[in-house]
Parts: structure tokens; sequence; C-alpha cells
């Protein structure tokens, strides 16, 4: 199963049709194909064990909702000047409280707190980027 994440969770294409179990909530949880069709369809958790199409779970979608978090998924690392290299860097980290990250795509940069772990999209060109992890 694939994952995708939405902004807004589409209506179940089944909502109306049969009860289901757990009963629909109306919401679509996976894009997904249909069984014993050709076409593809939203549907909630009930209605995609009732309706979904199994045999192509490969090439079907959970859907996520919601933007802040993107995936993992190619996120590539963002650039920052090491211990090492740059004392003075980490020092003013210490003494701002703010750390800034360097996307290796576009060269926009990021002002996260000291601590800060895990994925965002970069405001410049959208991609995905890790943090690094702080030496401290
Ligand atoms: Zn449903
Ligand atoms: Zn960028």
């Amino acid at each position: 199963m694939l994952k995708k994440r939405v902004e807004e969770l589409p209506k179940c294409d089944f909502a109306n049709l049969a009860p289901c179990e757990p009963p629909c909530s109306g919401l679509a949880q996976y894009d997904a194909p249909v069984s014993g069709r050709t076409s593809w369809a939203f549907m909630c958790e009930g209605h995609y064990k009732m309706f979904g199409n199994k045999s192509m779970e490969n090439i079907s979608y959970e859907l996520v909702h919601g933007i802040a978090e993107p995936l993992e998924g190619d996120a590539v690392e963002g650039i920052e000047p090491n211990l090492e290299e740059n004392i003075e860097y980490w020092e003013n980290v210490i003494l701002d409280g703010i750390r800034e990250i360097t996307c290796p795509e576009c060269g926009e940069e990021r002002r996260v707190e000291p601590d800060a772990t895990g994925i965002f999209n970069c405001d410049g060109c959208g991609i995905k980027i890790k943090c690094p992890e702080p030496p401290m």
C-alpha cells in the first residue's frame, strides 16, 4: 500500500450504497481499484474491505490526512555546518537558540529550533528536507 497525503479527505464513493463494517464515516481512507472493475474509487475502511481490489494493493493508496508533516519517503538531508568545521555557528546556536538549515536544491534557508528533528517542506522549492542530527 502506498501513502498519499491529502489536505482534505475525499468522500467515500460507496457511502450510500451499502452498510459496511466498520460503519462508513462518509470519508475515504483509501484511493484504490475496485474489485472486478477497471475503475478506481475513494473508500472508507469498511467499504475498502468490501469493494477494494486487494490484489492491487501495491498500487493502491492509503490517504493520510494533513499537510503539516510530509512523509519521510524521498527527503534529502538539509545542509548545516558541522561542529568541527564551524564551531562559531554552533556557539551562536547556543546563544540565539536558532539553527539554519539550507536546502541543497535551491539554497533557501529555514530557521529551526536547536533540538529540531524530522522532515519539513522547503519554502523555496517544496522538496522534503530532513533536519540533520544536532551534534549535542
Ligand atoms: Zn464508506
Ligand atoms: Zn528548496
